[in-house]
């Protein structure tokens, strides 16, 4: 609470006084469509988040998926404010915060831009913060922390990608220096996908956001037979369509999130949250192209955009077949016939 106390006043300063009177009313808006009962800390992270997102990440992210760019200046922002380490404990450097609130913190970066929430995964840190010993947290935890240095996990080889197990790359001494990667094929996989699967939900949820502003914003504006294109019913059919699929994926990756933190079972939850969010993320963007017309298809909107940057989320970290094939082997689990 303590750290995000002071990540909201070191946002306030660096980005509050600068949001104009329109954003703030446009954030009040989509914000009080909260999880009753969602806590002040998750509600003031989200708010923080956004307005962050909004001042920070949304200016540019056009522009770096145009030039193909790294967002470095941006990363360290999100470092130094704490965003890169939410879930992580405070007293190994992090903000202190639970998964919730990271999956809470994604969501909005990425509605903000989905190359800066990506970089924000779980992937690298989630196993380290499970498994290292202080003296490994210490050298492979604090630099990454701050974005000074930014991880990743390197799991996808030419001969596997659905198939997580039949990684074959394995832990080898060079020298004084463990080469990467894993002793344990399966099971240390499985519990960072399951977090992960958290993340990449909450990132599709961002991008299906941003896709839904573009379009409502764009329909009240645009006129067709002498009227605003959100008079007619089949284009207010769309934005109803995407705002249950919105509503519903964040939801369940909320529920997610919660059983995580609660140290419940998690892995069908996950899966259902991250082959719902994403599955949303992509409808919601083809249909905000569609609602945009000729103007969703070129790049000067960013409809197309977020149509790209939804499509990914169907693919990396588990496919839409291996979601449901992870679902399908959790039901039967639990209805094992006697
Ligand atoms: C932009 C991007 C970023 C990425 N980042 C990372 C990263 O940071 N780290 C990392 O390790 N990897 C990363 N990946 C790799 C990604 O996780 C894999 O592409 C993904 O897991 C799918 O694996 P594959 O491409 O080998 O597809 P394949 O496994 O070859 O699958 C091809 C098709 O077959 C289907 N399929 C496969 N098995 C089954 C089955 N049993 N039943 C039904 N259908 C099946 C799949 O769903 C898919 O439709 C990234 C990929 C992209 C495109």
């Amino acid at each position: 609470m303590a750290a995000l106390r002071s990540l909201g006043r070191l946002v306030a300063k660096k980005s509050l006084k600068h949001s104009s009177s329109v954003g703030r009313n446009q954030h009040v808006r989509y914000l009080s469509n909260g999880l009753p009962g969602l806590s002040e800390t998750h509600q003031m992270l989200r708010q923080t988040c956004r307005d962050f997102a909004d001042k920070e990440l949304k200016p540019i992210a056009g522009q770096i998926d145009k030039d193909c760019t790294y967002p470095k200046k941006q990363v360290k922002m999100l470092g130094e404010l704490g965003l890169l380490c939410v879930d992580i404990a405070e007293e190994d450097g992090g903000t202190g915060l639970d998964y919730l609130a990271y999956a809470i913190a994604m969501e909005e970066i990425s509605r903000g831009c989905a190359t800066a929430g990506v970089i924000t995964s779980s992937l690298y840190l989630g196993p380290i913060k499970a498994y290292a010993t202080p003296a490994q947290k210490e050298k492979f935890m604090k630099p990454f922390l701050n974005g000074d240095r930014v991880g990743c996990f390197a799991l996808s080889e030419p001969g596997n990608g659905s198939d997580a197990g039949a990684a074959s790359t394995m832990a080898k001494l060079d020298g004084d220096e463990w080469v990467f990667a894993t002793t344990d094929k399966s099971k240390k996989h499985k519990q960072t996908l399951d977090a992960g699967r958290i993340g990449i939900a909450a990132q599709a949820l961002g991008i299906a956001q941003a896709a839904f502003e573009c379009a409502i914003d764009y329909a009240q504006k645009r006129k067709a037979f002498g009227e605003p294109i959100s008079k007619m019913q089949m284009i207010q059919t769309k934005l109803a369509d995407m705002e249950v699929q919105i509503e519903s994926s964040r939801l369940l990756t909320w529920k997610a999130a919660m059983l995580k933190d609660t140290k419940k079972p998690y892995t069908k939850e996950a899966a259902m949250a991250k082959l719902a969010a994403s599955e949303a993320a992509t409808n919601v963007a083809h249909q905000a192209i569609q609602v945009l017309g000729g103007m969703g298809y070129v790049r000067d909107m960013p409809a197309e955009r977020h149509y790209r940057d939804a499509r990914i989320t169907e693919i990396y970290e588990g496919t839409s077949e291996i979601q449901r094939l992870v679902i399908a082997g959790q039901l039967l689990k639990e209805y094992h016939a006697s």
